[in-house]
C-alpha cells in the first residue's frame, strides 16, 4: 500500500512515521512530478492553510490532486488539511479544493485556546487522544456529511465518502487508531 503525504510544509513527516509502523509505504509530495507515480491514499497534514493553498497552485499540484480526490481517493487530512477540504470558510473568501460540503472557521478558538488537549469519543474508535493546535472547526455540515467526533459542541471530526477530516493532529499523540482506521478506508476502497 503506497500513501502520498503533501510535503510541502507542516507536520507531515510526524504522519509518515505511523503509517510506516501500520505497515505502508509513504512518498513525499514536493513538486508536479511526483504526481506521475499511482498511490493507494493521500494525506493532508496540518500547516498553515494559506501557505500550502498557494505552494499546490504555484507549483501546479492543485488540479491534479483535486481530481484524485474528487474521483474517490482516499484522504485523511487533519487540521489545515481539512480546511483545503472545506468548500465555504467563514473568515476569508478563498477555499480551495472544496471537495466536502461544509462550513469551517480558521483559527476557531482564539488566541487563549489556541492549544489544547483532550480525550474524546470519536464515532467507531472509541477514546482517541486529541491535540489542537490553533486549531480549526466545522461550523455545519451538509448532508451526506457523516459526523465522527464533537468536542465542545463543536464538530471537529468528519467523513465524507472517501475524505477523513479532523480538526486535530492524531499525528502528534500515541494512538495509532486514526491512522489503523485510515488504512482501512484504503483496504476498503473500490477505486
Ligand atoms: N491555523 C492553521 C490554518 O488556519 C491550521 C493550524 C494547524 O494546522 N495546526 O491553516
Amino acid at each position: 500500500m503506497k500513501i502520498a503525504v503533501l510535503a510541502l510544509q507542516g507536520a507531515f513527516i510526524e504522519h509518515e512515521k505511523k503509517l510506516e509502523q501500520l505497515g505502508a509505504t509513504c512518498i513525499e509530495l514536493r513538486q508536479k512530478s511526483d504526481l506521475d507515480q499511482d498511490f493507494d491514499g493521500l494525506v493532508l497534514p496540518g500547516g498553515e492553510s494559506t501557505v500550502q493553498g498557494k505552494l499546490l497552485k504555484e507549483l501546479e499540484m492543485f488540479d491534479d490532486l483535486q481530481k484524485r480526490i474528487q474521483d474517490g481517493l482516499p484522504t485523511l487530512a487533519t487540521c489545515a488539511g481539512l480546511i483545503l477540504l472545506a468548500d465555504r470558510i467563514v473568515n476569508q473568501d478563498q477555499t480551495y479544493f472544496s471537495t466536502i460540503p461544509m462550513t469551517v472557521k480558521r483559527n476557531a478558538y482564539g488566541r487563549q485556546l489556541g492549544s489544547f488537549h483532550t480525550i474524546e469519543e470519536m464515532k467507531g474508535l472509541g477514546k482517541v487522544p486529541m491535540t489542537f493546535i490553533r486549531a480549526p472547526y466545522i461550523e455545519s455540515v451538509q448532508e451526506g456529511v457523516d459526523i465522527l467526533s464533537e468536542v465542545n459542541d463543536h464538530i471537529i471530526a468528519v467523513q465524507y465518502k472517501n475524505q477523513l477530516a479532523l480538526a486535530f493532529h492524531p499525528e502528534l499523540d500515541e494512538n495509532h487508531s486514526i491512522h489503523q482506521y485510515f488504512i482501512n478506508m484504503i483496504k476498503k476502497s473500490t477505486r
